[in-house]
């Protein structure tokens, strides 16, 4: 689809970069490195580049967000559901794998289902997240070539990294792809696979994964946290964030903090985001709603459909259904995000724009 809205890398600089709202998934860069590197966590121009339309800001989810048109031509259908978005239906999901169920963050759900991919010879890459090999609990962007691999990726980490640059290192070394990522990497994989201004074999990407998020937290403020509790960083096994809870599992034991408690790491760039559900992702899996060892799975597309279907089948994954009960739950988490964001949105954008976000018509009142 061709965007309405053109902007150059000076565009991005000043609507997106300066205006502290980047959310660092990579997709400004991933594809101009010789323009866009990333320091800091943010994105910094190497060299000027002079396109009056640059892919840096066609690419950028936080530069526009055309939702209804982009959910037109990925679903086929615009949403009903204000909070979640579109979908067809909701499941409670797990890893049937032993392996999977010890390593994954939840269920095990996402990493049962791109080593199923894997396996069946369906993708020959998949865009995950792992953990740094010099600096504890750092996530990278990592593009997995081996169910091993895979694996070794699974879990949660909460810092933001810039996943687009491996979807860019992948499509330049593999055919048929998968990737995993937050709502903001979502909606940039969409942008990049919608746009008609620039080709980039973005369609090689075949299965588009999403996790639910409330927010990243910023390294710096998470390790002064840490301090500041107690916590040595090379000591915790696992991070969890649950029914208003942050939990962090170490060695002498679980020490839990209440998630307000955690605010005050957040990233700047979170603070904008208007999706929990990654409601533009073939599936979006996260753990609200679901009992504990269980995955709360957001059904969307077509292809979405058919690889739950197919990994129930060959016995990768078992599914149940959810009640309403449950996925009210999940509805009100996403709904929580959207309200406590919008007075920053409602600062910095323009009013026009904030009805593409689909706001509930209650909570733009509520604020004007
Ligand atoms: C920052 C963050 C915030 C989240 N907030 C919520 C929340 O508020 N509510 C909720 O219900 N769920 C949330 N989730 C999702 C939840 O933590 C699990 O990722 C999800 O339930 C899938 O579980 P699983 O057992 O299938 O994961 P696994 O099978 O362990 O697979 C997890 C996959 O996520 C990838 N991954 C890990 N960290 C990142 C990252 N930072 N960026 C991109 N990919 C990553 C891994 O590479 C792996 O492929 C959040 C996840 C993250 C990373």
């Amino acid at each position: 689809m061709r965007f309405a809205e053109n902007g150059t890398i000076i565009d991005l600089e000043s609507k997106v970069i300066y205006n502290n709202i980047c959310c660092y998934c990579g997709a400004c860069g991933a594809f101009c490195p010789e323009y866009i590197t990333y320091e800091n966590q943010i994105p910094v121009t190497k060299k000027k580049c002079f396109e009056i339309h640059g892919a840096c800001f066609d690419f950028c989810p936080r530069s526009f967000l055309p939702l209804f048109e982009m959910e037109k031509e990925i679903f086929g259908a615009i949403r009903s559901d204000v909070e979640l978005g579109y979908y067809t239906r909701i499941l409670s999901v797990k890893a049937s794998g032993d392996t999977v169920i010890k390593t994954g963050q939840d269920g095990g759900v996402a990493t049962a289902l791109l080593a199923y991919l894997m396996d069946k010879g369906k993708i020959d890459a998949a865009c995950v997240c792992k953990k740094s090999d010099d600096e504890v609990w750092k996530p990278e962007p990592c593009v997995a070539a081996t169910t091993e691999e895979i694996l070794s990726s699974s879990g949660s980490k909460y810092e933001q990294t810039p996943m687009i640059v491996a979807v860019a290192d992948a499509i330049n070394n593999y055919e048929t792809i998968a990737m995993v990522g937050l709502p903001c990497h979502i909606q940039a994989m969409r942008k990049i696979q919608l746009s008609k201004a620039f080709d980039v074999c973005a369609g090689k990407v075949k299965y588009v994964i999403g996790l639910f998020c409330t927010e990243t937290f910023d390294r710096d403020l998470l390790l002064a946290k840490l301090a500041e509790i107690g916590v040595d960083i090379d000591k915790v096994n696992k991070f969890d964030i649950s029914a208003e809870k942050f939990k962090i599992y170490t060695d002498d034991g679980v020490i839990t903090e209440n998630i307000k408690a955690m605010k005050s790491c957040v990233r700047e760039g979170c603070n904008v985001c208007y999706d929990f559900a990654a409601e533009l992702a073939d599936i979006s899996i996260g753990s609200a709603g679901s009992e504990d060892g269980w995955n709360t799975v957001i059904v969307r597309s077509k292809v979405g459909e058919k690889l739950i279907n197919d990994a129930k089948k060959a016995g990768a994954i078992k599914v149940k259904s959810m009640d309403e009960k449950s996925i009210k739950l999940v509805r009100t988490l996403a709904s929580g995000k959207k309200k406590e964001n919008m007075k920053k949105i409602m600062q910095i954008a323009d009013p026009v724009k904030i009805l593409n976000l689909v706001v509930e018509p209650q909570h733009l009142q509520m604020l004007l």
